[in-house]
């Protein structure tokens, strides 16, 4: 029998999407991601998955390249639902190649060929399935992730329109190369947003991502103004963004747009072409830490480094100082919060999501199973990176 390759599975499980416009002589612009990308027929986009079929941006539809139930605390949220778990999915490609990208295998899809020789597939899968598969879990959150939720929005928005009947949440874990167009195309749908900022300095951006920093900040600004709940990350990455003063640029940044959103430091590990460079030390975090506090910032936090961090992993009320939330990597020890989000001691109002929303009552969609459907509900993410954070 003869196997398909990754790039003809792919393309049968597409569809028109909606984030584009049609140019001259069959030509497509994509606005899915900040690139833009202007596609010839017959071409492909930046993050390969996107392409003109007949003057037709054919997108990606109905399967994941990866899913898991994780901690909340991995995404990482550390302000919605303590302690609850994320349904977690994926589909394939990014409009970034981040040299120390731990998804590669879904990123980097159709872009590296060693993608595909590590095992990178499609699993076909409902969005009611993922639904279902995420009550049965008991999870109160969807979430895209794994690969660039951006360039697969529509496939996103499928999901989550089907997940808000159920009371779940919606959010995204991304790289903030947005573009208003898809931001106002999520907003109906999406509770909360995990922005990457990776870097204060353009030429990082362009050369180490593939991408620039403008889109990233403006898509920080924008889902604050959305009133799209954001926690922001910056995996600190030695000899490439941990100067003292690009680390206080990028607080200052993430302050002046709001001191309620959370910035977690995160530890670099190796992984894919960056296999030389050690993982950041817990100092270095801590050193992060306190610049993030110094910037004003309200909750700042340690990640990929559990138990070796202090007490920055925890959560302190601002306004008195109360210890509210202790956790230690991904589990939460103590959470005295309320669903109101009130700190016990001042009453001061702690920002996040903190409750389900009763948006509706909670129930099972039935769906029709097929063997192939079953065999997708299964885990198939590596266990291997459930033991770090998701940048
Ligand atoms: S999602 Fe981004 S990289 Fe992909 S085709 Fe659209 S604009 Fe280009």
């Amino acid at each position: 029998m003869i196997r398909q390759t990754l790039q003809e599975l792919l393309a049968e499980r597409t569809v028109e999407g909606s984030l584009y416009e049609k140019l001259a002589e069959y030509g497509v612009r994509c606005h899915a991601c900040a690139h833009r990308c202007r596609i010839p027929e017959g071409k492909r986009g930046v993050c390969q998955v996107r392409y003109n079929e007949g003057g037709v941006l054919r997108v990606p539809w109905n399967y994941v390249g990866a899913l898991d139930v994780d901690p909340i605390e991995k995404k990482p949220f550390f302000h919605v639902l303590p302690g609850s778990m994320a349904y977690s999915f994926g589909m394939l490609g990014c409009d970034y190649h981040c040299d120390y990208c731990q998804n590669w295998i879904t990123s980097q899809a159709l872009r590296d060929p060693a993608s595909e020789e590590a095992g990178a597939r499609p699993v076909d899968l409902t969005a009611e399935q993922i639904v279902e598969g995420a009550i049965q879990k008991q999870c109160h959150t969807v979430t895209s992730t794994y690969n660039e939720p951006l360039i697969t929005t529509e496939w996103a928005v499928e999901i989550f329109k089907k997940a808000r009947v159920d009371n779940l949440l919606t959010s995204y874990v991304s790289n903030g190369n947005a573009t208003r167009e898809t931001l106002e195309y999520l907003r109906p749908w999406l509770d909360a947003y995990k922005v990457d900022l990776k870097a204060f300095n353009d030429k990082t951006y362009r050369r180490s991502m593939g991408g620039t920093l403008a889109p990233v900040l403006e898509t920080i600004e924008r889902l604050k103004a959305m009133g799209v709940w954001v926690e922001v990350v910056t995996l600190v990455v030695p000899g490439l963004n941990d100067s003292e003063n690009e680390l206080s640029h990028i607080a200052k940044f993430v302050a002046s747009v709001s001191r309620d959103i959370p910035w977690h430091v995160t530890a670099f590990h190796p992984d894919y072409k960056m296999m030389e460079r050690p993982w950041t030390e817990p100092e270095k975090l801590n050193v992060s830490y306190q610049i993030g506090k110094a910037a004003g910032l309200h909750y700042v936090y340690s990640g990929n480094r559990p138990g070796e961090v202090g007490t920055t992993e925890n959560t302190y009320c601002p306004g008195c100082g109360q210890l509210l939330i202790e956790r230690q990597g991904f589990r939460v020890k103590k959470n005295i919060l309320g669903a109101e989000g009130n700190c016990p001691r001042c009453l001061g109002p702690i920002p996040g999501i903190w409750g389900v929303p009763d948006r509706a009552p909670h129930k099972v969609v039935p769906v029709e199973r097929t063997p192939r459907s079953q065999e997708a509900l299964l885990i198939i993410k590596e266990p291997e990176e459930s033991l770090l954070g998701e940048t």
